[in-house]
């Protein structure tokens, strides 16, 4: 049987536990990056006729809302 002491145990025990949150955290960290990515390319726009929200892509002048199926001039 292989004999360890408290103090490694504990040693052992506190380093996976960090290395666990760390990764965790790291996971979390990248998900919040491409979250970001997104609503930067993208923006809330309000529908002109019916108001109804939705997202636009900045790249594009003219889109369609999505409800009322009317076009929207996203340089205004
Ligand atoms: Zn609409």
């Amino acid at each position: 049987m292989i004999e360890v002491s408290i103090d490694k145990l504990i040693l052992i025990y506190f380093g996976v536990t960090f290395t666990f949150v760390g990764l965790l955290w790291g996971l979390f960290y990248l998900q919040k990056g491409k979250a970001e990515k997104i609503l930067v390319k993208n923006q809330v726009k309000h529908c002109e006729f019916c108001h109804f929200r939705y997202l636009i892509d900045l790249r594009k002048n003219l889109t369609r809302c999505p409800e009322c199926g009317l076009l929207n001039d996203e340089r205004k």
